[in-house]
């Protein structure tokens, strides 16, 4: 059955290389290589490769023929080459994509879906990046130009295999955490091989401080560089405040000290957080009114990173619960107050919940009190992390998203906040 898709990417990795796309060609090499992971999703995504393969055929003859008639060739011959090869990938795709192949391999179709979803998006996102960036934004264009395309394919595959992970209620808490702390540590390991002298884990070369209320802050004192402000909104409108459960590079640290306590304790308070996010804008305008440099508001920002570490070690720790994210962190507020504007929510089925409390039990975010419970909802500082769905005993607790079932809201979820963890993963970096 892999016979035929195996030649059809062979032929379009020569394809590639002998236009110097030597990245593509590699990438297309390692393609037939999912089939040996038998999930559903490979058939689908390498086949759905192949349908765009026989267009780059399609594209090509299209190309040749034109140029042999701009020069008064014959083309008759080149055209029949080009569409038979452009019919064989085609019948290649098929093959893999037919009901008989799609039975061969394993896997919920559900799950299959949306992990064939997450690698599409992430590749569309990442390619735009990619050909459009002028910046080399991915990491294997900087030691091998070029071989971004191979990071993009390794990437994709990377998300597909997570989305499957976190479909997988028995698995979605634990995975939730291991990518998320994969993530920052990525990121501060190019941060330190940054500030080692390797200037290519950078992004540009100028270093900024990695504490998230900068991303409001350090806009209003510097009066440019909006580019953070844009990217956490866009994850707001895509996942509402999911930027503080699966992306933030901070808050997996406050997640990791509040885990030195099984059971979370509870510890919210809003009036703090929204102190210390007025000071912390009005410093940041104070400082740029007075023409204060950027040494000593380096000094000040590194002053209230360090003093969050320390909310972390002491209070987080203490409480078993994200108090640096729910009670300190400007963003964190941003975020849930921001996130409002996304339509995506957690609801309690009210008539099935028992109040048991163990949704209560695994929240980190202190956004599960029994009056919360009992109205059906969670407090402001629900991040969408969805680790209390999967512990409710009576299944009550689900996502929800306007004219969505909550099987397809929760679908749709996974697919945008994994799709923007791959990508977050390929591109982030200070
Ligand atoms: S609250 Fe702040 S540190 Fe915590 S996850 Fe959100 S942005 Fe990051
Ligand atoms: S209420 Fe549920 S989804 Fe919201 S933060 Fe708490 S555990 Fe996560």
């Amino acid at each position: 059955m892999v016979t035929f898709p195996i030649l059809a990417f062979l032929l379009l990795a020569a394809h590639f290389s002998r236009i110097n796309y030597n990245g593509l060609a590699i990438a297309c090499l390692l393609i037939p290589f999912l089939l040996f992971h038998r999930k559903r999703w490979t058939v689908l995504v390498s086949g759905t490769l192949l349908v765009m393969g026989s267009l780059v055929w399609a594209a090509t003859g299209y190309r040749l023929a034109l140029t042999r008639i701009q020069y008064g060739l014959p083309y008759h011959r080149l055209l029949a080459i080009m569409g038979a090869v452009m019919l064989f990938t085609l019948f290649s795709a098929w093959v893999l994509l037919r009901r008989k192949s799609r039975e061969r391999y394993p896997g919920d179709p559900a799950s299959a879906g949306i992990s064939t979803w997450v690698f599409f998006l992430t590749a569309l996102a990442l390619s735009m990046i990619q050909l459009k960036v002028p910046l080399n934004m991915l990491l294997f264009n900087r030691f091998l130009p070029g071989f971004g395309w191979l990071e993009i394919l390794l990437l994709s595959v990377y998300g597909a295999i997570v989305a499957a992970r976190i479909h997988d209620y028995k698995t979605q808490a634990k995975w939730r955490i291991r990518v998320w702390h994969l993530f920052t540590i990525v990121f501060f390991t190019q941060l330190i091989l940054g500030l080692f002298g390797f200037d290519s884990f950078l992004m540009t070369g100028n270093l900024h401080l990695p504490v998230p209320a900068l991303i409001a802050a350090g806009p209003i004192y510097r009066g440019h560089d909006f580019f953070m402000v844009f990217l956490f909104l866009g994850t707001i409108i895509l996942v509402g405040p999911a930027w503080c459960s699966q992306l933030c590079y901070i808050g997996a640290w406050d997640d990791a000290a509040s885990r030195s306590k099984k059971a979370p304790g509870y510890y919210r308070n809003d009036r703090v957080r929204m102190m210390i996010t007025v000071l912390v804008i009005a410093v940041a305008i104070l400082l740029r009114l007075f023409g204060v440099g950027w040494f000593p508001a380096t000094i000040l920002a590194a002053i209230f990173g360090l003093a969050g570490v320390g909310v972390m070690l002491i209070f987080s720790r203490k409480k078993g619960t994200m108090v640096h994210c729910t009670a300190y962190c400007p963003i964190g507020l941003f975020s849930n107050v921001l996130g409002k504007l996304n339509p995506f929510r957690i609801r309690i089925d009210t008539g099935g919940c028992t109040s048991c409390m163990a949704c209560a039990q695994v929240c980190r975010y202190s956004a599960l009190t029994l009056e919360d419970i009992q109205a059906g909802k969670p407090s402001l500082t629900c991040t969408l992390c969805g680790d209390c769905i999967t512990d409710c005993p009576q299944n009550t607790i689900h996502y929800h998203f306007p004219c969505l079932s909550a099987e397809t809201a929760r679908k749709l979820f996974i697919v945008l906040v994994v799709t923007l963890h791959a990508i977050f993963l390929g591109v982030a970096r200070i």
